[in-house]
């Protein structure tokens, strides 16, 4: 086989027959057995007794493991070729069948949590032993629940409320263009091109992208600012009809964590900026700056070697760094590879990003990224990696029903993945030039995730209050509450210019109507598994079961209970500050290698 058809994944697997009228069948008779399962249990759950409850989890995950595969195809087959006429169409239907199943199973949850407050006895019943964790989450969410026809109006409402302000918002991000000179030459490029040169090695250009793209956000701030008032301001009311004790608690039942947990998370990172100020310092002076400008904090550093590495060499590295980890998992990262279950070949017409999607019934994975050999491009590998180790061990062990895992605990494996890649390299590397810019990747990468999506945090619990007193958020408010949130983060570890006092007008995140408070479990699992690997180095071997199992385990257990079963309490901030701990670790090394 060629190099570039070994890049090339084959989805063929994920089917019967790999043919396009037969995909289409597939995702039809899911719909059906969806319209089926609404007619037989709709209105009818309420009175079920144990073992109705039992077969009707059982039927539709059954349905799920029928049918995923098609589902599968239909939208890996788009994202490897968006020009594709026939892909395109299969990727509709999948899309539409997505929100059909949707709407066909919202009545379930529902009705569970009817059942389940009237006999909250189910919960604890040994013939439901294996859905225990999966009825409990329902049962926490029984005292915010509003009525069907309540939920339905909220769904209708939605759709040309809030989830239009968000398109609008994204749409608008979209279209925009800017004007800029690059080596002499001027281009108009869309936000989406513009930004690659935000890492440009030159500190002239980066600085007057920067510029260029927060002044022309700035312009439009009477969008912006409508689009979050309107859905912040939504955010509040629901919170209060919902009974909501507040702004965060939705976000907790759904990330299956408790304030508690949190609390203490956030505290460790508000107590530990100066770590970060302090790492930000030391980057400016490696770079031979008196201090960073906003548009150095994410800079290469000026020696950073171009090193290059085939298709081959990074498959070796990445299997090596888990197979090292350990056997099982390596044969199961090398399985990705000879299944061509991997598409990294660089393509036009093909979507950008990376990302890993999990085959339940294959028990298995499927990876998209666009590899170009830069360091990057592997570190992408082993972390999309990471996900599949989960997925080859999750759905192994766990139904589907018990695989749907919280977005705290959903990047663990990826971001051991990385770790162990480091590691890795780490060993590899001939130069102390080589050593810093590797440290520096690692430490940029840690500093933006659990530090400065902490900030996002900040931010949008002020903009809450701000709400709650009767404030208007207008863009001029709306940025003076970014600037005091970036502030009380950085201290004066950075110059900022004044246009980034539009820096949150760009931020999809913010504007994702049902999903408030996305930003913390990225700090949570960046530390989390930064402690984690610190156990790691302390019991090598000996904890590698404990991570094997905590992955298998799916979402058939709480992440609390998933961390106390290797011994960690995460209500407590002497846990949370062990993953800062090895952040000082790897900047500790980065200062040596001066
Ligand atoms: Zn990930």
């Amino acid at each position: 086989m060629t190099e570039s058809g070994k890049m090339k994944w084959d989805l063929s697997q994920l089917v019967e027959f790999d043919d396009p009228g037969y995909i289409e069948e597939q995702l039809t008779a899911w719909v059906k057995a969806a319209e089926e399962f609404r007619a037989k249990h709709h209105g009818k759950i309420a009175s079920y007794n144990v073992q109705q409850v039992h077969d009707m989890i059982e039927e539709s995950d059954r349905y799920e493991l029928q049918h995923e595969g098609a589902y599968l195809y239909a939208l890996r087959m788009y994202d490897a070729d968006m020009n594709n006429e026939v892909a395109k169409k299969l990727a509709d239907k999948a899309r539409t069948t997505y929100m059909f199943l949707q709407q066909a199973y919202a009545f379930a949850p529902l009705e569970m949590g009817e059942l389940l407050s009237k006999n909250p006895e189910i919960i604890n019943d040994s013939d439901l032993s294996e859905y225990k964790h999966y009825l409990e989450m329902i049962a926490r969410k029984i005292p915010y629940m509003l009525s069907e026809a309540e939920e339905k109006v909220i769904i209708a409402k939605d759709k040309n409320g809030i989830r239009a302000w968000s398109q609008l918002q994204g749409d608008w991000l979209a279209t925009r263009t800017y004007e800029i000179e690059i080596e002499g030459e001027t281009k108009t490029l869309p936000y989406g091109e513009i930004i690659q040169f935000y890492q440009h090695p030159d500190r002239d250009v980066r600085r007057r992208v920067h510029e260029v793209v927060y002044r022309d956000l700035g312009k439009d701030h009477i969008l912006w600012s409508a689009a979050l008032r309107s859905i912040c301001s939504n955010h509040v009311q629901m919170v209060k009809l919902r009974k909501l004790e507040s702004p965060m608690t939705q976000s907790f039942l759904i990330n299956d964590v408790d304030e508690e947990t949190i609390t203490a998370l956030m505290n460790t990172i508000e107590k530990n900026r100066g770590v970060y100020q302090d790492y930000l310092r030391l980057k400016a002076k490696v770079l031979g700056f008196k201090k960073l400008g906003n548009w150095d904090i994410m800079a290469p550093l000026n020696d950073s070697p171009e090193k290059k590495y085939t298709w081959e060499e990074s498959q070796k590295l990445v299997v090596d760094a888990y197979s090292e980890f350990d056997e099982e998992v390596g044969v199961w990262m090398q399985e990705m590879f000879d299944k061509r279950h991997i598409d990294a070949e660089v393509r036009n017409g093909k979507r950008s990003g990376a990302y890993c999607e999990t085959w339940h019934s294959g028990k298995s994975a499927y990876i998209l990224q666009s590899f170009n050999g830069i360091t990057s491009d592997v570190f992408t590998q082993a972390h999309e990696l990471g996900h599949a180790m989960h997925a080859y061990l999750g759905t192994r062990a766990q139904k589907p029903k018990n695989y749907e895992i919280s977005y705290c605990v959903a990047e663990t494996g990826s971001i051991f993945g990385e770790l162990l890649i480091t590691d890795k390299l780490l060993e590899q590397v001939k130069t102390k030039e080589e050593k810093r810019a590797l440290l520096a990747t690692v430490c940029d990468e840690f500093g933006g995730t659990a530090f400065q999506v902490s900030t996002r945090l900040w931010f949008e619990t002020a903009l809450y209050e701000a709400i709650e007193k009767g404030k208007y958020l207008d863009g001029e408010l709306i940025s003076k509450l970014w600037v005091e949130a970036r502030d009380k983060m950085y201290g004066d570890s950075v110059e900022w210019f004044d246009e980034m006092q539009w820096w949150w007008t760009f931020k999809l995140h913010f504007y994702m109507p049902v999903r408030r408070y996305y930003n913390y479990p990225y700090v949570y699992a960046q530390l989390f598994v930064y402690a984690m690997y610190r156990l790691y180095k302390e019991q090598g071997k000996e904890f590698v079961p404990k991570l094997k199992a905590l992955l298998a385990a799916g979402s058939s257990k709480s992440p609390r209970d998933l961390a106390a079963e290797i011994g960690f309490d995460i209500t407590k901030e002497e846990f949370w500050q062990k993953g800062i701990d090895q952040f000082k670790e790897f900047v500790k090394q980065f200062e040596e290698n001066q």
